[in-house]
């Protein structure tokens, strides 16, 4: 823990500018996410999204500024990015699960492994959790015998078993089948209603316009509109976020 976060936001993304060699693909990003808060990022295909919500938990190394996320100070001296990212969760479009494993051993690994809890203990916490997010009965499936909906749920149950503070959403429902989108955003409202505070790029402007405190839509790798849902999704300022919005409703 840094002290100097506790008391403030949860995350604090300052001055932050990422290039790809010459390709500049954050051009300034300041964004403070409060506790609790649900922050929806919305805007076109390569405007930066993905690359930001990286950055935050330091997949990606920012090129310039800072970032502090869930007390830990990710772009200082010190940072400690294996208990930073034990406080982060993440969770793709491809849910990466591991094919080998069964589903309880999927959940289960990490806390085992990572945070040396018993075999008995960790399993049970894998069961709560699985259950938490509608799956039973899978344990012992390996993760090719669940639907896309079920897997994503299980990515979802495994990024929990380390208890994060932050949980990082990555168009979480865009690599679905259409009907099997709603169970996956049925669980992250639910994760949403306990108090998780979530950062999620998604395309789906029903969950935003519902279940954000927040949206903010990205063009360019500049920050082009950000308020509540009401207000960027419904009344749109600029023109580019009019634009935006006009070919995804
Ligand atoms: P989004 O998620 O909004 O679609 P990304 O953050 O994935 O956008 O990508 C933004 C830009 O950065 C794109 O031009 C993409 O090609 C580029 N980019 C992303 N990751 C890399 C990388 N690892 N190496 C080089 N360029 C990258
Ligand atoms: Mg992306």
């Amino acid at each position: 823990m840094n002290d100097s976060t506790l008391d403030g936001p949860l995350v604090r993304i300052k001055g932050l500018h990422k290039h790809f060699g010459d390709n500049e693909v954050l051009r300034g990003i300041d964004l403070d996410i409060a506790e609790g808060e649900v922050v929806c990022l919305i805007g076109p295909s390569g405007s930066g999204k993905s690359t930001l919500l990286r950055c935050v938990n330091l997949l990606e190394t920012p090129t310039e500024g800072t970032v502090t996320a869930a007390g830990h100070d990710m772009t200082g001296p010190d940072a400690d990015l294996d208990a930073a990212r034990r406080d982060i969760g993440m969770v793709f479009q491809h849910f990466n699960l591991f094919s080998h494993l069964s589903i309880l051993d999927n959940v289960a690994i990490a806390q085992r492994r990572v945070l040396k809890t018993p075999r008995a203990e960790a399993e049970a916490e894998a069961r709560r959790l699985l259950a938490e997010v509608g799956i039973e009965g899978k344990e012992r499936a390996k993760p090719a015998q669940l639907s896309g909906g079920q897997q994503q749920r299980v990515a979802i149950a495994r990024a929990l078993a380390m208890g994060p503070k932050l949980m990082l959403f990555d168009e979480p429902t865009s690599a679905l089948d259409p009907e099997l989108v709603g169970e996956v955003l049925s669980v992250m409202k639910g994760l949403a209603a306990e108090g998780m505070t979530m950062l999620v790029v998604t395309h789906e402007m029903s969950f935003a316009r519902e279940v954000a405190d927040r949206v903010i839509f990205l063009d360019g790798g500049v920050i082009v509109e950000s308020g509540p849902p009401a207000e960027v999704l419904t009344a749109p300022k600029t023109e580019r976020a009019r634009g935006f919005l006009h070919r995804v409703l």
